[in-house]
């Protein structure tokens, strides 16, 4: 069992983050300060995981005292709109949760963005608790205290910053992940290998397409922590998080979301800013095809032939400014820099970055 806690150095408050095997069936236990005596708690799950997990969790925090009930949504990232908000809302209020109740979200990163921002609405704000059931959700999604849905100007575009109370990683669930899923968070694993540790990358490349354990989810959650505690509300060091990422939208935008899962988008991007560091003179020759050999071994694509166009989808997002967007490279394996590059350039960047990216395959 691993805890860590995230802390915020200008803001008062901390919250826990827990990562184990039997976490959920220990729910009602490990949450019991939380748990409302006179108020609901209430589980937002999607229909896969509440299938495979809600028992458990309900009949443990029913043992614990709590007055319990739940929501389930459907699964995928379409469940993220406004929509499905307000039928969270009704549901909330057809349920009588108030003020003082508990909101647990069982289940992704959808779920946990979704619930989230349910939670730190209703009634101007309730607790809530994050039980991650998916890789990218244990070591990405649910520390740090984004929350949104989607709207039609693009992804996560309504939210608040709402740290959850506590999170409870139960390491057990990822034996039920869809491979593909469990693929997709890898990409993050080996993004806080690149950018804050080469001793996790390393860990990483002698993994040998194994699974990640306790020990792998603790040090990446202890990566985010400590870059969420400088940076909650995500206004500098936070950006580092977004190795791969420029790209990986880009990916991501070009084909509508449906092509590739997140993680599988990132895990090109991440090759190709490598790949882009390298031919700027930041990143060591090799890092590339290092990162690329990493994300191939756990069943991640290797970058598209031609990149050249992926100039085009760089979105002007939250991050950008007007003429420019700031790329986070690297300066080596567990060394991330902020880099900014006019939109212009980006596709002279690219090119040359699609020619490193080929002679280091040939090799
Ligand atoms: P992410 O966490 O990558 O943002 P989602 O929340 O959409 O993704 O979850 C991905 C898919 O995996 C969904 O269909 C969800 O129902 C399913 N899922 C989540 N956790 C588990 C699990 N532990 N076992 C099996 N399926 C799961
Ligand atoms: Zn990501």
């Amino acid at each position: 069992m691993e805890l860590l806690k995230v802390e915020n150095t200008a803001r008062a408050g901390s919250y826990d983050i827990e990562i184990g095997s039997g976490l959920i069936a220990a729910a009602g236990e490990k949450l019991g300060r939380f748990i409302p005596k006179h108020d609901k708690t209430v589980v937002v799950s999607d229909e896969n995981v509440f299938r495979l997990y809600g028992e458990r969790v309900m009949a443990s925090l029913a043992k614990a005292g709590a007055d319990t009930a739940a929501v389930i949504i459907p699964p995928g990232e379409a469940s993220k709109t406004l929509k499905q908000l307000e039928a969270i809302y009704d549901l909330f209020g057809d349920i009588g949760l108030k003020r003082g109740g508990l909101v647990i979200a069982l289940g992704g990163g959808v779920v946990g963005d979704i619930a989230g921002l349910a939670a730190a609405t209703w009634m101007r704000g309730v607790p809530l608790v994050q039980l991650p059931t998916t890789l990218l959700a244990q070591v990405d999604s649910s520390v740090g205290g984004k929350t949104a849905i989607d709207t039609s100007s693009g992804k996560n575009m309504v939210g608040v910053f709402s740290r959850p109370a506590a999170v409870l990683a139960d390491t057990e669930t990822l034996s039920t992940l869809p491979l593909r899923e469990y693929a997709s968070g890898m990409a993050e694993v080996i993004k806080y290998g690149a950018i804050a540790s080469a001793g996790l990358f390393e860990r990483l490349e002698s993994l040998n397409a194994g699974a990640a354990g306790e020990d792998i989810i603790a040090a990446c959650c202890g990566i985010k922590a400590d870059i969420v505690s400088e940076d909650e509300f995500d206004t500098g060091k936070r950006q580092l998080l977004n190795f791969g990422h420029t790209f990986g939208h880009a990916l991501e935008t070009k084909y509508g979301f449906t092509k590739y899962t997140h993680g599988e988008a990132v895990a090109q991007g991440m090759v190709i800013a490598a790949a882009v560091g390298e031919s700027a003179g930041i990143t060591p020759k090799g890092t590339a095809d290092r990162i690329l050999r990493l994300t191939l071994a756990q069943g991640l694509p290797a970058p598209e032939t031609d990149i050249t166009d992926l100039a085009r989808y760089i979105s002007h997002d939250k991050k950008s400014t007007a003429d420019s967007v700031s790329l986070v490279l690297i300066r080596g394996i567990g060394a991330a820099v902020i880099h900014n590059v006019k939109f212009g350039e980006a596709g002279a960047l690219l090119a040359s970055a699609q020619t490193v990216i080929r002679s280091e395959a040939k090799r």
